[in-house]
């Protein structure tokens, strides 16, 4: 077992928030992958102690912090929320470990509640309804994807404009737009956020999903458990953001499971073209799923998409508010 200093330490210990002992923290490699172990991050964020009696899994709950992890699993719940990793939790010498690259994109942001170096001002915020036109999208008995997308992204814009932000949607009525041409469109809106909005579809399963990108070199949530590097997974755009969009992905899936009570099917990674490809943080949010029908009855319903709007306008706020 070899021990690394972890260069990024320094760069955190910069950036003002209060930390235990920065240069406690060390990286030991297994198998060719960077980790930090869990009992190190608890006491570098102050999470206090362990309450799992169960071998194999920690929880860890402080007054504002709270993490939750299992040996071998790629989900583990920070403050509340699912989040998908880029490398199974790892059970060695008697305790569990994080990969290093995981604690760095996706603990750190969640943790420092979006104290991000790099601050960008959010006034411009792009709202994609999926599909549009010929493109249906996802189907239920009743409710057609590319309909309530338009109907759900009308919604927020309501919201986020009463709260003073400037909204641009990549599409206003039911037409065929590219995937190039939102993120083209994006582009040169020079918009400081973008979300994409979408329903689901895959059989009884219900819930809410935001994704945003992989790490560079990292796979995909849907990516068989042994590929979690190489494999064509090639930097993007969006990696330029891997910080901001965890933390945006984390604020709208928080307060979407808050207000609408909905499963939490997590903050999960895909390189989907229009959030790869655009140059300011980026997420999609599938809000529910058109192919369960009990899910669907809700998903109808005029009340529970204001309720939706409402999570999504509420968890963009709260990015700003925390990132500025
Ligand atoms: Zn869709």
């Amino acid at each position: 077992m070899q021990n690394f200093r972890w260069i990024i330490l320094t760069v955190l210990a910069l950036t003002g928030i209060a930390l235990a002992d920065p240069h406690t923290l060390k990286a030991s490699r297994f198998n060719g992958v960077l980790y930090v172990s869990v009992h190190d991050i608890a006491t570098y964020y102050e999470l206090g102690a362990n309450s799992s009696g169960a071998a194999g899994r920690v929880s860890y709950r402080s007054a504002t912090a709270q993490l939750v992890a299992e040996h071998d699993c790629r989900d583990i719940t920070l403050n509340g929320v699912t989040h998908w990793l880029s490398v199974p939790v790892l059970d060695t010498h008697g305790q569990l470990w994080i990969a290093s690259l995981d604690v760095l994109k996706v603990l750190d942001p969640v943790f420092r509640e979006g104290r991000l170096p790099g601050k960008i001002p959010v006034r411009t915020v792009m709202l994609d309804p999926g599909h549009g036109g010929r493109d249906h999208g996802a189907e239920g008995a009743i409710g057609r994807e590319k309909v309530l997308t338009l109907d759900l992204a009308k919604r927020v814009q309501r919201l986020l404009e009463a709260a003073g932000l400037k909204v641009i949607p990549t599409r206003t009525i039911d037409e065929n737009v590219s995937l190039d041409e939102r993120v083209a469109l994006t582009n040169r809106k020079n918009a400081d956020l973008f979300v994409s909005l979408h329903f689901n579809s895959g059989g009884n399963a219900q819930g809410i999903e935001t994704y945003c990108v992989p790490p560079a070199g990292a796979a995909s949530t849907g990516n068989p458990f042994r590929r979690f590097f190489g494999g064509g997974d090639d930097k993007c755009a969006a990696n330029q953001f891997d910080e901001k969009n965890v933390w945006l992905a984390h604020c709208c899936q928080r307060s979407l499971l808050h207000i609408t009570g909905a499963n939490d099917r997590g903050v999960r990674r895909a390189r989907y073209v229009v959030i790869r490809d655009v140059a300011c943080p980026a997420i999609l949010i599938e809000s529910g799923f058109l192919s369960n029908p009990v899910e669907e009855q809700r998903l109808i319903s005029s009340d529970y998409r204001d309720k939706l709007a409402k999570g999504i306008a509420e968890g963009i706020l709260e990015y700003r508010r925390t990132t500025e």
